[in-house]
């Protein structure tokens, strides 16, 4: 049945109450200990239609309340249930969310609105954890079940989860579900869940693949579209730094040096670089950690608390590790690559000015980029500020204030006894040495070795600088570097552009694609072999998804490259048999990973990187992005 979107409703700020609403008094009860004053507008909006038993597609961005919109029409209609029928022993309400963060926040939430509810269980079950304890809450009898679609479906297979009588049915995040690859399994276990069912879909965005699950699994649904009147809170801050690739760390450095910070969080492209820049902030002084998803659960959560703490003032983070993260004493948010999409940009300045403080988004951006936060500031309505690199000055006044500082606090603070008596017996051993000349040497000790001012860092020759020279280099043979055969580098792989002599493509102007839309730099783009209808290139044998999704809309001379990993053959683009690996491995192109339906990755339960099945429609636009090389 197609999605009634005759009927959307755009809501406005509401003037109900959650008493008119129609909800259980001992809901209503919880909300009142949890201080909810008023339902926001999707709640507002939602919970009447749901009461009602209608199935619902809820459209409203991050934070506007979508867990209460559809978990307290839910608990109040199971609360009236057991009323008349006494507690349920099996599933009544199954939630999917799209990570173990997203599944937990969710769970606690079902709990805390289920507070004066008698008998009710919230049991959320995730990858990435022992199945001993969720089977075991499965067997007590779990009312409300909140879990990540791949051990959903462990369960039904295992036989562990019953659901003869589940009552109603929630995608949550249902968007992010998808881009995460998996719209297999939603189908798998709406199709699983028994005919009579109440379906409730919320979502931040619209993409198709969500049209086309509403209208299947769906009956007659109700669409409630809240529009945010701002996506990004007024209380944050947004600047931005034009700066190079190889200049973002010094920059940041700079940054934090000279600015007041308590917690960060910068945001990187990849799982890699998280690693990688956790380890250059700490080698400069910082408490640092990194976050992906491929870092056991266990260890997020503590690398969160010790943020949370206090013990590490910087986690470096994917996009989707930091999901949803609420830690309050981040003062700065850090893209330090910048987001690919604006709805992750919102995402991720909305981690910092948390609890009604201040928050500071700064964003990096390369020239190139510009176009980026020209789309960001589109959709989000707010315009964001240039800033400049602190200069070296700046920071090495700030240094020695805060070296001066400690020095102070030492000599007020602490108990100087035996260390004064060493110094006096030393200076009057060494009558010749001027009290300061002995200060100095200490201050050099304290310091132990690193020098305390920056310098002017030696950076590596700009882009163009160095293509001249590797042009050079090469002579202009025509070809670049050494390796004319087919074989890569430790580390790297071919890839196969199809395009090639026939298109009068240059080495420059693949060069040229690559690095501005792959990001790569010039070091990583290895041997070049131009032949008649495709081009042979040496890259990383790891591609992130974002150079992936990138070099899929990358066209050279009007023709698009079709980026695939080059399998030494012609390559066979309607065989689905030879579908290799997202990384590395044999053949298979972007294009044959979109066709069948999303990425695949081991790490995608219990929260990888965001897959993306399918393009939403808050992408940037493909005008925007496709350029011609
Ligand atoms: P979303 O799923 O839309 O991103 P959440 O459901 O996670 O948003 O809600 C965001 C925050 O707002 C949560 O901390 C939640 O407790 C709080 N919240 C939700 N509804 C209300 C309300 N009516 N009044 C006050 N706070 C609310
Ligand atoms: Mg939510």
């Amino acid at each position: 049945m197609p999605v009634n979107t005759a009927d959307t409703q755009t809501t406005e700020e509401p003037t109900v109450t959650f008493s008119e609403l129609g909800l259980d008094a001992r809901v209503l009860a919880a909300l009142a200990d949890l201080g909810y004053e008023k339902p926001s507008p999707i709640q507002a909006a939602t919970i009447p239609l749901l009461l009602d038993g209608r199935d619902v597609v809820g459209l409203a961005q991050t934070g506007t309340g979508k867990t209460a919109a559809f978990a307290l029409p839910a608990l109040s209609r199971m609360a009236e249930l057991a009323d008349l029928n006494g507690p349920a022993t099996t599933p009544q309400i199954l939630v999917l969310a799209p990570t173990r963060e997203l599944a937990l926040q969710v769970a606690e939430a079902f709990t805390s609105y289920a507070k004066y509810l008698p008998d009710f269980t919230v049991l959320p079950v995730y990858g990435g954890s022992p199945y001993g304890p969720q089977l075991a809450g499965l067997r007590r009898g779990a009312q409300v079940v909140v879990g990540t679609p791949g051990r959903v479906i462990d369960h039904i297979n295992k036989g562990s989860l019953d659901l003869s009588n589940l009552q109603y049915m929630v995608l949550d995040e249902a968007d992010e579900m998808l881009r995460m690859g998996f719209a297999e399994e939603v189908d798998k276990i709406l199709e699983a869940t028994p005919e009579e069912k109440q379906v409730a879909l919320f979502s931040a965005t619209m993409p198709r693949t969500i049209r086309r699950i509403a209208s299947e699994y769906l009956r007659n649904p109700q669409e409630v579209a809240v529009k945010s009147k701002q996506t990004t809170g007024a209380n944050i801050t947004q600047r931005y730094l034009q700066v190079m690739g190889a200049h973002k760390l010094d920059a940041m450095t700079r940054i934090l040096e000279s600015e007041e910070f308590d917690g960060v969080i910068a945001f990187v492209r990849t799982k890699m670089a998280t690693e990688d820049l956790a380890d250059k902030l700490k080698a400069r002084g910082f408490t640092a950690a990194a976050i992906n998803g491929d870092i056991p659960q266990q260890q997020r959560e503590r690398t969160v608390e010790n943020l949370r703490s206090g013990k590490i003032d910087i986690l470096v983070a994917t996009d989707v590790a930091a999901r949803g993260l609420d830690v309050e004493r981040i003062s700065h948010v850090v893209n330090f690559d910048i987001p690919h999409d604006t709805e992750s940009y919102v995402h991720r300045i909305g981690r910092t000015g948390r609890a009604g403080r201040k928050g500071d988004a700064i964003l990096f951006m390369t020239p190139r980029e510009k176009y980026l936060l020209r789309a960001i500031e589109k959709a989000t309505r707010q315009s964001v500020t240039q800033m400049q690199l602190p200069s070296l000055d700046s920071v090495n006044n700030r240094r020695i204030q805060k070296f001066t500082d400690r020095i102070d606090a030492t000599i007020t603070g602490q108990d100087l006894g035996t260390f004064r008596e060493i110094v006096e017996q030393f200076a009057a051993q060494h009558e010749d040495l001027d009290h300061l000349e002995i200060a100095a040497a200490l201050a050099l000790m304290a310091q132990g070795g690193r020098p305390l001012l920056m310098t002017e860092p030696v950076m590596p020759p700009s882009k163009k600088a160095r293509l001249e020279r590797d042009r050079a280099d090469r002579g202009d043979r025509g070809e670049r570097g050494p390796r004319r055969g087919k074989t890569a580098a430790e580390g790297n792989a071919m890839y196969r552009l199809a395009v090639g002599r026939r298109n009068r493509v240059q080495p420059g102007s693949i060069v040229g694609a690559l690095a501005n839309e792959g990001g790569f730099n010039s070091s990583e783009i290895g041997g070049i072999e131009i032949r008649s209808d495709h081009t042979l290139v040496e890259l990383p044998a790891e591609l992130s998804k974002d150079q992936w999704r990138a070099l899929s809309n990358t066209r050279i001379g009007g023709e698009p490259i079709n980026l695939e990993l080059d399998s030494g053959r012609k390559p066979r683009r309607d065989d689905d048999s030879d579908r290799g690996g997202y990384r590395g491995g044999r053949g298979g192109s972007f294009n044959d990973r979109k066709r069948s339906g999303g990425f695949r990755g081991d790490d995608r339960r219990g929260g990888g990187d965001k897959r993306f099945g399918g393009r939403g429609k808050d992408r940037f636009s493909d005008s925007a992005r496709r350029r011609d090389y």
